[in-house]
């Protein structure tokens, strides 16, 4: 398909909008993505003709939403090519799914004494939890510095890996600075060592083809709503063989198989880490979503923003007193920046007097703020649906911003 922005625009119903009497430029896609009608539709009708609980039910209603809900689940398979459906696990979002596996695979095969490695650009999703499980087991946390540009530090990456290690989890693409870590090596370097690797997908499946199977990663997590689907669906896809040791991370309805007052048995994955009624109506959301991107083309994606990207960073690099923090490439189509003498806070309160959606402040990554020498940043995440036109707007009312505040 040929890629014409102006008639993906007609698909997202909010872009019509205007916002403080302008129209609408929504920067934020990094925080969540707007929604194409087809997906909004599409969770209508399952509401208006097809709801019902799942998997218990042998009436029409529940047999027609079980099937819609096991189909989601195995277009979400093909999404990221896993090998098969016991892999791919529903969740709330990303940082359930990380959750889970802290809690579930350090249940199992975490003890005193241990390692778990992260990195310095990690969102606090895939800090705390891990932070929580070191204090409760006595297990070592190691920190992945990253360069001034922003890029990982794959030798420092590598010096940490040792036999005490048994879990590094890293994010795919920074959701601050757009950078895309090099995973492939990061992967292969940890498995030299047995270790498996949790990669943090929710900046990447927007963005990137995701191919788990080719990246070899043991975990992979991403939330449905910063690509294009609802809120309160996420994935973890789990490699069987670890999903198979894995103790039950909730309990409940669904998860189990046989129940007694003396002993429970577990469901068969996925369903042992889906306790009570999912969100259906989500899910099939979800699904709608991937066929909106394929009806693009994940790749006319990938390139357009790649346009949208280069474009943007040489605007924004043309203004007096602005900085980019993480320059280092490859990156996705996110740029944070600092404006010199002005709080980050102030100018985004401006831009959205103008009518432009950014977001400012920590982004949840205050160890990368730290790390970076700053208190917060101005950051511009963009989708398949922003403009060149958008960007020019953004150039001009950050010069405005200027003129107001310097
Ligand atoms: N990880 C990264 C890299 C993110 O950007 C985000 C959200 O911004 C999260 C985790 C948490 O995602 P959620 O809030 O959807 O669980």
């Amino acid at each position: 398909m040929s890629f014409d922005v102006n008639i993906i625009r007609e698909d997202f119903p909010i872009l019509k909008q205007k916002i403080r009497k302008k129209d609408l430029i929504y920067f934020d896609n990094g925080a969540t993505s707007q929604k194409p009608k087809m997906v909004i539709d599409r969770m209508n009708d399952y509401y208006n003709t097809e709801n019902s609980n799942v998997h218990r039910g042998v009436h029409y209603l529940s047999q027609i939403a079980t099937d819609a809900m096991e189909a989601a689940r195995d277009k979400i398979k093909d999404f990221i090519n896993a090998g098969s459906i016991k892999e791919i696990i529903f969740t709330k979002g990303t940082t359930e799914a990380i959750n889970l596996v802290a809690s579930s695979f350090g249940r199992a095969f975490i003890d005193k004494g241990d390692e778990i490695i992260i990195s310095e650009m990690e969102h606090h999703a895939n800090i705390v939890p891990w932070q929580m499980l070191c204090q409760e087991k006595d297990v070592k946390l190691k920190v992945v510095r990253i360069n001034d540009d922003g890029s990982l530090n794959i030798e420092h990456f590598k010096s940490l890996l040792n036999k005490n290690t048994k879990l590094a989890a890293i994010t795919h693409i920074s959701n601050v600075m757009g950078v895309i870590n090099p995973v492939e090596e990061i992967i292969e370097a940890a498995h030299n060592f047995d270790i498996p690797v949790l990669l943090d997908g929710a900046q990447a499946v927007p963005h990137v083809e995701v191919d788990v199977q080719k990246l070899n990663c043991d975990f992979y997590v991403f939330s449905g709503h910063k690509m294009y689907a609802p809120t309160g669906i996420g994935v973890l896809y789990g490699k069987e063989k670890w999903l198979t040791k894995m103790p039950p991370y909730q309990t409940g309805g669904e998860m189990i198989k046989d129940v007694s007052f003396e002993e429970t048995t577990f469901n068969e994955l996925p369903f042992k880490f889906e306790a009570g009624t999912p969100m259906v109506a989500e899910i099939i959301g979800l699904a709608s979503a991937i066929d909106y991107m394929y009806s693009i083309g994940i790749n006319n994606i990938s390139k357009y923003e790649h346009e949208l990207l280069d474009y943007a960073t040489e605007q924004l690099l043309g203004i007096d007193g602005l900085k980019i923090i993480g320059t280092a490439s490859p990156k996705a189509a996110v740029i944070s920046f600092v404006l010199e003498g002005i709080h980050h806070y102030d100018a985004g309160s401006i831009l959205d007097q103008l009518g432009i959606a950014v977001r400012t402040g920590n982004h949840c990554a205050q160890p990368l703020m730290k790390r970076m020498g700053i208190n917060g940043t101005i950051r511009a995440s963009l989708a398949f649906y922003n403009t060149k036109e958008e960007i020019d707007i953004l150039v001009k009312s950050i010069d405005r911003v200027k003129s107001m505040l310097l």
